[in-house]
């Protein structure tokens, strides 16, 4: 069941709105939700969601508008291509003549870094799209193609390649939320609320900091609303955001749904990790009211030394602390996340953090702990964009040494593919000569093989998105015009150096 907390609008104006994914996954996305709830609220629009499982559209896409698609992770193209396959729409938009509809995307990915994928769009959203995106759709309804794309390039947050572009930030006035709740979602029935954008620490390897300046967060009375909505309509909340406990307010929002358990009423609270320095027992606790068993810290370096060059000032008593804290106050289990590969690991950080699993461990008996692991993704627009990124084989060899060890300190451990992740860096920090690779990786089927042999076939050079850039040369990124600006990166890049 699929229930709309809204009520739609409809019109002559067809509008697809397209998820890279399968249906549950696009019924679980916030931003792609939201701004669908947008369309299907925008007089003379008639919105349809499709995703890669889900394409019922009742017209042909020559009677389409406009198909925009969310795209939230590196890996999404895939999922874009196999949307215009099925709709019989060819890749490239220089392909696409008149009787096409327009097609554009948003999402991280794009705010991140748009030249990987420019070829295959008329135009990209750089940003927060929920003010932006009522202005496309005002044009996109009014005018012609060529006209809509003149329209468009004026607008804040909107990339018609290659005019310069200025990311689209807005103030929070609204609070965000999942506007259709369905037990199809891969978070079944549950109500999303935003508490909180971005987040102020700035770990020097974090996108969702830096494309996320700055901190914003939510009006509290307008938080407390959204609660009493969506307990309207279900049982299920969780909050989110990148540093929500740094919402000035978080302990009386938690403390208002903890209010409201102990009255007698039955409601599953989820939030997605905890701040492992400000972890505190009554934070647990309503947690652990909630339903929630298991939570996730995340400690992202092995080393203190290593936590401080990333500017994760987190010391090794805070972790410990926040471990006992969780297990104290009810929690079964918590994963501790880390990262290998940072720049400037040495051996010695590897066997500090072994023994910071070890006092985990001894210290928290009957606890269940896991460690994750990913290998560093040097990504742009943070401080580390132009890093060079660790050998493959030399990362594989850290974390099979890494699970060795761990196993013998009974601790289960668990580890990102450090291919998949060198590829990811390649996507994330790619320019305008991938798009042919990335066509024919998707032809050849999207597995690691098909990355290797696409290569092979187009003999393109990816040694640059791997070794890094030199802080002299211009980066495909730099299109973006505002905010993180690129000297306030490189002096922090050039403090973090110096550390
Ligand atoms: S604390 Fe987390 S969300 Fe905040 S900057 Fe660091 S990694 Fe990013």
């Amino acid at each position: 069941m699929l229930k709309k907390l809204y009520t739609p609008k409809s019109g002559n104006y067809n509008f697809l709105m397209a998820y890279p994914a399968i249906e549950e996954f696009a019924l679980s996305s916030l931003g792609y939700l939201w701004l669908y709830k947008i369309a299907d609220t925008t007089e003379g629009v008639n919105a349809e969601r499709i995703s890669t499982d889900n394409i019922n559209i009742k017209k042909s896409v020559q009677d389409i508008g406009a198909i925009a698609f969310s795209m939230s992770f590196d890996f999404d193209f895939a999922g874009v291509f196999e949307i215009f396959d099925k709709l019989k729409i060819p890749y490239y938009s220089s392909q696409r003549d008149e009787s096409f509809p327009l097609i554009f995307a948003g999402g991280p990915v794009l705010t991140t870094n748009p030249e990987p994928y420019k070829a295959f769009f008329d135009f990209m959203m750089i940003g927060d799209g929920e003010e932006s995106f009522r202005q496309v759709l005002e044009i996109l309804k009014n005018n012609d193609k060529q006209r809509a794309l003149e329209l468009l390039s004026e607008v804040e947050g909107v990339y018609v390649p290659d005019k310069p572009v200025k990311k689209a930030t807005v103030s929070l006035n609204d609070v965000i939320y999942t506007p259709i709740l369905s037990e199809k979602s891969y978070f079944k029935d549950t109500f999303i609320i935003e508490v909180a954008r971005g987040c102020m620490n700035r770990c020097a390897f974090c996108t969702a900091s830096y494309t996320n300046l700055p901190f914003r967060h939510n009006d509290f009375n307008k938080i407390i609303e959204a609660i009493d909505f969506g307990l309207k309509h279900t049982n299920k909340i969780a909050l989110l955001g990148a540093q929500i406990s740094a919402h000035p307010q978080f302990n009386d929002i938690m403390q208002y749904i903890r209010e409201k358990i102990e009255s007698g009423e039955e409601i599953e609270l989820g939030i997605s990790s905890l701040r492992t320095d400000s972890v505190t027992p009554e934070m647990v606790q309503t947690l652990v009211l909630g339903g929630q068993k298991h939570s996730t810290i995340a400690i992202e370096a092995a080393s203190e030394r290593l936590r401080k060059f990333i500017n994760k000032n987190l010391k090794e008593d805070q972790i410990l602390n926040a471990v006992k804290v969780a297990r104290e106050n009810g929690l079964k289990g918590l994963k501790i996340y880390s990262m290998i590969g940072i720049p400037t690991e040495t051996e010695d950080d590897i066997k500090e953090f072994l023994r910071l699993a070890k006092r985990i461990k001894d210290e928290n008996k009957g606890f269940n702990i896991e460690f994750s692991f990913s290998t560093f993704v040097p990504k742009p627009q943070t401080p580390l964009q132009w890093s060079k990124r660790e050998d493959t084989k030399s990362l594989e060899a850290k974390q099979k040494f890494l699970e060795k060890e761990l196993r013998k300190l009974g601790v289960s451990s668990k580890f990102s593919s450090a291919k998949w992740d060198f590829w990811q860096t390649v996507l994330s920090r790619g320019d305008e000569s991938l798009s042919p690779f990335l066509v024919e990786v998707y032809k050849k089927g999207g597995k690691i093989g098909a990355y290797k042999s696409a290569l092979k076939e187009l003999n393109i050079d990816i040694s640059k998105f791997i070794d890094g850039f030199d802080i002299e040369e211009p980066l495909p990124w730099d299109i973006i015009e505002n905010y993180p600006r690129k000297q306030l990166l490189l002096n922090e890049y050039k403090r973090l150096l110096r550390r």
